[in-house]
């Protein structure tokens, strides 16, 4: 039997949703709208597709967005100065900019640079020390969308074997401290796993992946997970996307929906879900500065 669909875009719409009831409310109110201030460099194509979607999102729901576009060769003492007004506008109450940056520009001195009560990305230094000690003020957006599909579908994590292949800032790192954290009511994500993190030097992958009852790919090579990797019956997240021959794929090869016991498709699983978290964060960022 083929592996349950987890539905990453149904539930985004469900979350979106009740976010643009809130922001309708607080709009209603009197309250200003939360908004959301992307910063673009250079042509990058991927990167205008999400920033394009990220901004339909905000627009749905409610948050005013704004898209602040330089050319490749800017100069970091030019963008660190857009930061630093982005930081000061009473409108704005959350800050992104869109990676990867083009060589000339330092990534960690800009992400510095983004005031941490409105690094919706939760990037900056401190928002990560705050998710490490288990006390974040926001949560990283593609793991959160990852950990909240999981708990929409009540899949049991606590004490669970969960492997996560990929090591990086933005997704395989700080999903293992919310998969590993012990949930309380100020870290809600906190999973009580039992957490592996692999990445490209791990000898044996498949059979290391085999170990988990949740197993999470997080790489950005085309079908790296494929069936024999697979424990039966295992929960596949699969946040890779691909680009291959014009099509989207993820790190998962299609063999495994016959082994796996639910699975996320690709597109139409994390994608949406790192969105309507992305939003989420805007939201809060505005609550919390606004009242
Ligand atoms: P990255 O390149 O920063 O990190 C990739 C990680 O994979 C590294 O830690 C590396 O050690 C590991 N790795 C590479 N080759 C490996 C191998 N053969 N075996 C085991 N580990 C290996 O990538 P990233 O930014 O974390 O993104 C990973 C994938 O997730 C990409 O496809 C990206 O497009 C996708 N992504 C999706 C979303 C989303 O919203 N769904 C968000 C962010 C990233």
């Amino acid at each position: 039997m083929p592996a349950i669909r987890l539905d990453g875009k149904a539930l985004a719409d469900i979350v979106r949703g009740e976010l643009k009831l809130k922001i309708d409310r607080r709009t209603a109110g009197g309250h200003r709208p939360p908004g959301l201030a992307v910063v673009l460099i250079g042509e990058h194509t991927p990167s205008e597709v999400y920033v394009r979607n990220k901004q339909k999102a905000c627009e749905a729901v409610g948050i005013r967005s704004t898209l602040h576009r330089f050319p490749a060769d800017i100069k970091q003492r030019q963008l660190l100065d857009v930061i630093a007004e982005l930081n000061a506008h009473p409108d704005i109450h959350g800050v992104l900019v869109q990676l990867p940056l083009p060589p000339q520009i330092l990534e960690s001195a800009v992400i510095d640079a983004i005031d941490p009560t409105i690094d919706v990305d939760t990037f900056h230094p401190i928002n990560v020390g705050r998710l490490a000690a288990g006390h974040p003020r926001f949560y990283p957006c593609t793991p959160h969308g990852c950990v909240r599909l999981l708990q929409h579908y009540k899949i049991e994590t606590a004490g669970k074997e969960v492997v996560i292949v990929g090591r990086s800032n933005i997704v395989g790192k700080p999903l293992a401290l919310m998969m590993m954290q012990k949930p309380t009511p100020q870290n809600t994500a906190g999973c009580d796993s039992t957490v592996t993190l692999a990445h490209s030097r791990t000898p044996d992958l498949p059979a290391v992946c085999r170990r988990a009852s949740i197993l999470i790919a997080a790489v950005g090579v085309p079908g790296l997970i494929t069936a024999n990797m697979v424990q039966p019956g295992a929960t596949v997240i699969d946040v890779g996307i691909n680009s291959v021959a014009g099509k989207l794929v993820g790190d998962v090869a299609a063999d495994v929906w016959d082994v796996a016991g639910a699975m996320t498709p690709v597109p139409g699983g994390i994608g949406p879900m790192t969105i309507a978290m992305l939003l989420e964060n805007t939201l809060r960022a505005c609550e919390l500065l606004d009242g």
